[in-house]
């Protein structure tokens, strides 16, 4: 197996920093706590991909509690590299504040940090193969589906350069483009995930990505004695500014649906069924990390969901996926002041550096740990 501990000291010195704006600080961190708080602790060196300064990149993971524990809370950040920022924050947060005390002796808590390395180090939403992880976890060894509607969206991507003026007739194309294909049918589309375009948004890849491979090994390794796992996959960018938002992929009728509307509240899960941000419907999705975790682990009942915290405006969180495209493969300056502006700018709308929302963002997030293991514990 390919693991390593951290080289060297950690960076940071004061375990308070828990609102990280860089990949490595988030990572010291998250070691130095683990670590502190007796976790058995794993590092696992991406093969390829390093960091903005040419250092290794790792995913971590944290295991609290017995390892054959019947019950387990799984927990990721970084899917979605940007987004990275929140997630970490929320599990680093419940490792500072000792919860681990809090939790019964027969259930393991798994902590998987910065699933997507590259995304989180580099600050865009996808692999180092421009990949969306959350559109991955598909059986490659079938036909890719084909999704001709996004396809149509794909001149529309490429901005030139971001302006004001860029987003206005961005957003005017988009309106036109969703009026005469319908609306819900164009989003659907959009949402699914495409596997035909490696240069824009929501691609799937035509084959697992290191980060899909590795899941599959660490929750097969970790949680195979497991009957029941609670997933909590931590996601930015959609639903109120100062709330969550639970994409849960259970439906009425199935048991999986009743835990999670007793764990976090039947008005909020039942809000997935029928909305996705300010749309009215639940979308497609194909290829979610939550797939691959129910595939690694057959005789389990995985019970959980993508949990968002709202940032900006559907609008606003568009825009920085434009600019996450053009920083990819259109800046013709990666280290200019053009391009620091411009992904400051992204950054905020996925990471937003108000203190209140912060630490909103852990308040919510302790909360729905808490629940999830008090769920979990009554099972
Ligand atoms: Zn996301």
């Amino acid at each position: 197996m390919n693991t390593e501990t951290t080289p060297g000291a950690p960076r940071l010195l004061n375990d308070d920093i828990v609102f990280a704006d860089a990949y490595e600080d988030a990572r010291a961190s998250f070691l130095m706590l683990s670590e502190g708080a007796g976790a058995a602790t794993q590092s696992h060196r991406h093969p390829t991909a390093v960091g903005i300064d040419g250092a290794p990149l790792f995913v971590d993971t944290a295991y609290f509690g017995p390892r054959d524990a019947r019950k387990v809370l799984l927990s990721l950040s970084g899917v979605h590299g940007q987004e990275f920022y929140a997630g970490s924050a929320a599990q680093r947060r419940w490792i500072r504040s000792e919860r681990w005390r809090e939790v019964p002796d027969d259930l393991g808590i798994l902590f998987v940090h910065a699933l997507n390395p590259f995304g989180c180090a580099w600050f865009s939403r996808t692999t180092e193969n421009n990949v969306d992880l959350n559109r991955n976890f598909i059986d490659h060894t079938k036909p890719h589906q084909k999704n001709p509607t996004y396809g149509e969206l794909i001149p529309l991507l490429k901005l030139g350069a971001p302006s004001e003026k860029a987003f206005a007739d961005f957003e005017k194309k988009m309106k036109g483009l969703e009026e005469s294909i319908g609306v819900e049918k164009f989003r659907r589309a959009v949402m699914r995930g495409q596997y035909e375009h490696p240069e824009a948004t929501a691609y799937g890849g035509v084959k697992p990505e290191w980060s899909n491979t590795l899941l599959r090994r660490i929750v097969t390794e970790h949680l195979g004695t497991a009957q029941f796992v609670g997933l909590i996959d931590w996601h930015t960018g959609i639903g109120p500014t100062d709330g969550t938002f639970i994409v849960c992929f259970h439906n009425p009728g199935e048991p999986a649906f009743d835990h999670v509307c007793d764990w976090w509240g039947k008005s909020n899960v039942e809000k997935s069924l029928s909305s996705f941000g300010e749309f009215e419907f639940r979308p497609d999705f194909s290829g979610l990390a939550f797939q691959g975790v129910r595939e690694s682990l057959p005789n389990a009942e995985v019970i959980g969901a993508v949990i968002e915290f709202g940032t900006y405006s559907p609008e606003e969180v568009s825009r920085a996926i434009l600019v996450d495209l053009w920083l990819r493969f259109d800046c013709p300056d990666p280290a200019g002041e053009d391009a620091a502006y411009w992904c400051a700018y992204m950054m905020e709308r996925l990471w937003p550096q108000s203190p209140d929302w912060r630490n909103n963002c852990l308040r919510l997030s302790d909360d729905l740990y808490s629940r999830t293991v008090a769920g979990l514990a009554a099972l």
